[in-house]
């Protein structure tokens, strides 16, 4: 697509005193780069790469205005006059890249923790977080005054620190969204009870706030326009509230989200969401404003990936900036390859919500599962990537994500690179787990690496299993061996063996997803991964009128799957599809058609008939070539599942650092 196609969303806008080169946004997300509560090294690099990539405003994660919102350890003090030389490190390497980057100050509320705080948690009522469950202090008014204070205090910090300006936090129930909501205010003075006393609290914190940065910087406020739960606040209330803070208070644009706490995989949802899902709300609060005279520019979000959907969201006015940010946490050089006309060479965000928030949720770091560089642009971000000294004839065994990106970044660095895969398409496991249900997005990303390899020259031989005689003909002067793993059949669990035989009765769920194996109307899935496998493999035979039961030995089923984020999506779709979920359980026993189930501790016993057996209980690595090279080749490497099974994230960062070495 020649880049006069996508005018819209690459023309500039003008945001309070700045102008921005175009209107792709990276909101704002929690990193976990954090060191002491300030900012790091690794947070310069990261937001500079996002300059680097040509996005129009960046927006730094949320940083807590007060010791009292320290949800994590990992959370960025703003109110802290150390974090002024970090704010002016980020600036300066932002601003050298030719974008403009603002904080985003955020009070978090009831979703606190005392063990980071060691103080009592604080909010408008005595709400708990529906994820955390401790209660909070009724905020007094003095409370409300030092947190008021807190936001302008913060805000001063920013302006000396040299960012660009400061977006309020007033979304995704926290502190300001806790008081604006009828679900979380249940408050009888000034600051409850009518829409006008719900409000009185954000627009205190926004005059505080503009008071902090001055006039000449850019003040922004992000705002769940539609909570989705039937206790909190619809959309034509959150327009009403939009309408309000923007007539009240000294703002450059609005940010528009959706959803709350117990809606958060609608904040950040999994593939099974369309992208796009969230431009109403930005839509109708935009009509409204525009209606009401207000030209402010409103920004929409949502898993919007594909730049020609943003183009379309500018072009029909349904919002001014478009957030894309998972899109350009995979690739941030998103906008300047749209820029270039080269759409194709994008990296797409597949929504797997494995490397970003998957991590994010469990207190590490962020990276990416389709990015390598993500969370690591100082050593492999843009320019970190040298040509290769010696051009090198480099063999790859095997097409899955980790022999794909082995490839595609030798071949990158000037390496000639030969692929054998042994199936009849590159994709490797991708290919069968995109087959299960709301899981087709995955093979976007072996897409994406078949392109790259097919520019770059990578000499791809499909159909061909390459023997140890085969690679060592070739005489290359490295090998990476990236055959994958195969999936076993035992019944055993870490707690308790299943004292039957491993036999070929029992599928695997390679087998199943394949239709390989015939099924039986009643189907027991024994899961001990815990992850989108057996769930997986559960929808898709109860989409086929199957009686299913998956059970785990783990204290819940999915139990590595993100609570808020995967879970309720999945789980619902799973019991309305009658498919019983049983955690704690193993297989104590198999007889005939009678299975025997066990509580993990013992106890409850259980017998249930059943057609089929499916096991997802764990693979085995295909490392039988990188044995018998070992000491035969000059260079030899393995990533992925035959180095030890595991996920795409491993695969895809042990293929990138081997493409790298060799
Ligand atoms: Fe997108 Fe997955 Fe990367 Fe997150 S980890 S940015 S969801 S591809």
């Amino acid at each position: 697509m020649a880049p006069e196609q996508l005018a819209h969303v690459l023309s500039p806008l003008q945001v309070g005193p700045v102008t921005l080169k175009n209107r792709i946004v990276s909101s704002a997300h929690l990193t976990h780069f954090a060191r002491d509560h300030l900012p790091s090294d690794r947070h310069v690099y990261y937001y500079r790469e996002k300059a680097r990539g040509g996005l129009g405003l960046i927006v730094m994660e949320a940083s807590a205005v007060h010791p009292t919102s320290a949800q994590f350890p990992t959370v960025v003090f703003a109110f802290d006059e150390r974090v002024i030389p970090w704010y002016q490190r980020i600036a300066e390497a932002v601003h050298e890249e030719e974008a403009p980057v603002l904080a985003q100050l955020w009070h978090c509320g009831h979703h606190a923790a005392w063990n980071t705080t060691r103080q009592p948690l604080l909010a408008p009522s005595d709400v708990p977080c529906l994820y955390y469950r401790e209660t909070p202090k009724i905020m007094e008014h003095e409370d409300i005054r030092t947190v008021v204070e807190a936001f302008r205090q913060s805000a001063r910090n920013v302006r000396d620190g040299g960012l660009d300006g400061v977006e309020i936090n007033g979304a995704h129930s926290y502190l300001l969204a806790q008081f604006m909501s009828p679900a979380t205010n249940r408050r009888d003075d000034e600051y409850g009870g009518s829409l006008e006393n719900r409000l009185r609290f954000a627009l205190e914190v926004m005059e505080a706030t503009r008071e902090g940065l001055g006039d000449d910087r850019v003040l922004g406020i992000r705002l769940s326009a539609d909570e989705l739960i039937p206790a909190g606040y619809s959309l034509n209330e959150g327009v009403e509230i939009a309408r309000r803070l923007v007539a009240g208070g000294r703002l450059d644009y609005l940010s528009v989200s959706v959803g709350v706490y117990p809606t958060l995989f609608m904040v950040m949802p999994p593939m099974a969401i369309p992208p796009g899902y969230q431009v109403y709300a930005a839509d109708r609060v935009r009509q409204s404003l525009r209606q009401a005279g207000s030209h402010l520019p409103v920004s929409t979000v949502g898993r919007i990936k594909d730049v020609r959907m943003a183009d379309k969201i500018v072009e029909s006015g349904q919002a001014d900036l478009v957030c894309m940010t998972r899109a350009t946490i995979a690739d941030p050089f998103l906008p300047k390859k749209a820029a270039l006309g080269q759409l194709e060479d994008i990296r797409p965000c597949i929504a797997c919500n494995q490397g970003c928030v998957g991590n994010a949720g469990r207190e590490r770091h962020i990276t990416c599962t389709v990015n390598a560089a993500a969370g690591y642009e100082e050593t492999r971000g843009d320019g970190a990537l040298a040509p290769a000294e010696r051009r090198k004839r480099v063999a790859v065994i095997g097409g899955g994500p980790g022999g794909m990106e082995a490839a595609r970044v030798a071949a990158l660095r000037g390496h000639e690179v030969v692929l054998f895969e042994k199936g009849p398409e590159l994709g490797g496991q991708v290919n069968i787990h995109a087959r299960a249900p709301m899981r087709g997005e995955f093979k976007e990303i072996t897409d994406y690496l078949a392109r790259q390899m097919n520019k770059l020259g990578v000499d791809v031989r499909l159909n061909t299993e390459a023997s140890e005689g085969d690679v060592l003909s070739l005489d290359a002067d490295a090998v990476v061996v990236a055959t994958g793993s195969v999936p076993g059949r035992s019944l055993d669990s870490p707690f308790r063996p299943a004292a039957v035989a491993e036999s070929s009765e029992v599928l695997t769920m390679w087998e199943v997803l394949l239709e390989q194996r015939e099924v039986g109307q009643r189907v027991l899935v024994v899961d001990e991964e815990g992850h989108h496998p057996a769930m997986n493999v559960a929808e898709f035979l109860a989409d086929k009128g199957k009686s299913v039961e998956v059970i785990t030995s783990l204290q819940h089923v999915a139990n590595q799957l993100l609570l808020n984020l995967e879970t309720p999506l999945l789980m619902t779709r799973l019991l309305s599809k009658g498919v019983a979920l049983t955690p704690y359980t193993v297989v104590s026993g198999v007889n005939g058609r009678t299975v025997t189930l066990t509580g993990v501790a013992g106890g409850v016993e259980r017998r249930v008939e059943v057609d089929t057996i499916v096991a997802v209980t764990g693979r085995r690595p295909v490392d039988d070539l990188y044995f018998a090279l070992k000491g035969k080749v000059p260079e030899l490497h393995r990533v992925g599942d035959c180095l030890a099974p595991r996920y795409t994230d491993q695969a895809i960062h042990e293929g990138h650092s081997v493409g790298r070495a060799v």
